[in-house]
């Protein structure tokens, strides 16, 4: 059944990550309705949210306190300008609220409409703040190979996953240079863990060296790196990379986009998880659960003092977004917040997540999955030609199972020759189950029509 909609789509939108070649033909799934952990296609098939929306609705779908509080706020004032001496009440108690959990001393908030423009702003602010300074030529920085930071040109141009690049030009061959991503799956033969951690902080010092520490301005990185493939670095690596910042005079900024509120059962991951602070933490998608867009680019205290002081050209940033502190998406933010608050969110991550992880190590039976990893309610599936050279399976294998998991009646996203599963935080250990399972199901399916 094509509905208006499924034509309507078809003939006006330009989807990201869409096959053109084939889309006239088969169109979009319209997703008409959502609640709790599933949501609800046309056709009437009711599916269970395995990416939670797209890694970003923390406490699950159709809340209707979110739909009441969301009301409220457009009824009281919708919106009015953030520039200058303005503000509005939700934009300051979220801020409020954000510098009480966020660690250490990132207590200074500013908004944009999503992750993306959230790493714009931190990549000016970093440049802005070295300016400040007075050091006119600390601009460079340096992000990782499969790192996933955004889709403004900036952010893409942080981006290490090669197709993402595709067909545009990119910002800054000069200033914005990539070292390795922290794969453990691909880590040499013979080495361990602790070799491999050695390797990748021994080869950021190299390039700093390299490009020199006085034009090297901060490195940003995912404390698990999401759709890069959900890796893992080995232990001690973003403490020692930190480290390594610390000793250079560059700030560390930390893209939490994903791993912030929840995902990792933790409100931010660096500090609690992985024992570093970065001077600057970008998030959004579970900062509002996606029931309306919001970004948030976090500084500390010594960033945000040296950014305040009345020394730029009028004394002022100018560095403005229509929608910084939009007020309606930070109310949303404090009740999601509030809501994960008083349900225990993070304790329940803390234990469905490990269940999740567990679970899912079944997989590895399967003669094409070739590593199973993750933390919490973050993970990934490696499809593979062959386990022991590890070459991915390729030949659009991954999409084969994305529809495989659908007829189970379960999502979860195709990313190349990985199948990544992150969930609405209030999964219970059943729906675990129900994802492992459509997984499983769906590769031995694809097995079983290759004869194999
Ligand atoms: N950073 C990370 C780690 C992400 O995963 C994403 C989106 O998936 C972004 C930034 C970009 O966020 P947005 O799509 O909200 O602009």
């Amino acid at each position: 059944t094509k509905t208006d909609a499924w034509t309507a789509d078809r003939d006006h939108l330009l989807h990201p990550y869409t096959d053109f070649s084939t889309f006239r033909e088969e169109g979009s799934q319209v997703i008409e309705s959502a609640s709790g952990m599933h949501v609800i296609d046309s056709e009437g098939n009711k599916l269970l949210d395995g990416i939670g929306g797209l890694w970003c609705v923390n406490i699950g779908h159709g809340r209707k306190e979110m739909a009441e509080t969301i009301a409220e706020q457009v009824m009281k004032m919708q919106y009015y300008n953030p520039f200058g001496h303005s503000t509005n009440v939700p934009a300051s108690m979220l801020g409020a609220k954000l510098a009480e959990l966020a660690p250490g001393d990132l207590n200074h908030v500013y908004y944009t409409c999503g992750g993306s423009t959230a790493n714009d702003a931190a990549i000016r602010l970093v440049h802005f703040y070295f300016d400040q300074l007075g050091q006119h030529r600390k601009k460079k920085i340096i992000s990782r190979a499969n790192a996933y930071h955004g889709a403004t040109y900036v952010a893409a141009s942080l981006t290490g996953i090669h197709g993402t690049k595709m067909g545009f030009d990119r910002i800054g061959e000069d200033f914005i240079h990539h070292v390795s991503a922290a794969n453990l799956y691909e880590k040499p033969d013979g080495w361990s863990d602790a070799d491999y951690c050695d390797y990748l902080v021994r080869e950021f010092d190299a390039r700093i060296q390299q490009l020199g520490p006085d034009n090297v301005a901060a490195f940003i990185a995912e404390p698990i790196m999401g759709a890069g493939g959900v890796l893992v670095a080995p232990d001690g690596y973003h403490r020692r990379m930190w480290e390594v910042c610390q000793k250079y005079d560059m700030l560390y900024i930390a893209d939490e986009v994903v791993t912030a509120f929840g995902r990792l059962g933790e409100w931010f991951a660096s500090d609690a998880l992985y024992d570093y602070q970065p001077d600057i933490m970008v998030c959004a998608k579970g900062l509002s659960s996606g029931y309306i867009p919001l970004g948030a680019t976090l500084l500390s205290t010594r960033v945000y003092d040296v950014i305040a002081q009345p020394q730029c050209e009028g004394g002022v940033l100018s560095m403005g977004l229509t929608y910084f502190g939009h007020p309606v998406a930070c109310a949303a933010a404090l009740k999601n917040i509030e809501i994960m608050e008083r349900e225990n969110i993070l304790e329940h991550v803390r234990e469905v997540g490990p269940y999740l992880q567990e679970s899912a190590k079944s997989l590895m039976n399967l003669p094409i999955v070739g590593d199973v990893r993750g933390s919490h309610l973050m993970l990934g599936v490696d499809l593979v030609k062959d386990k022991g050279t590890k070459e991915a399976i390729g030949d659009g294998v991954g999409e084969k199972i994305f529809q495989g998991c659908l007829k189970r009646g379960v999502i979860v996203r195709p990313v190349g020759d990985r199948m990544i599963v992150s969930p609405p935080l209030i999964i219970s250990k059943e729906e675990c189950d129900e994802i492992v399972a459509a997984i499983s199901g769906a590769i031995k399916d694809y097995l079983a029509d290759e004869g194999a």
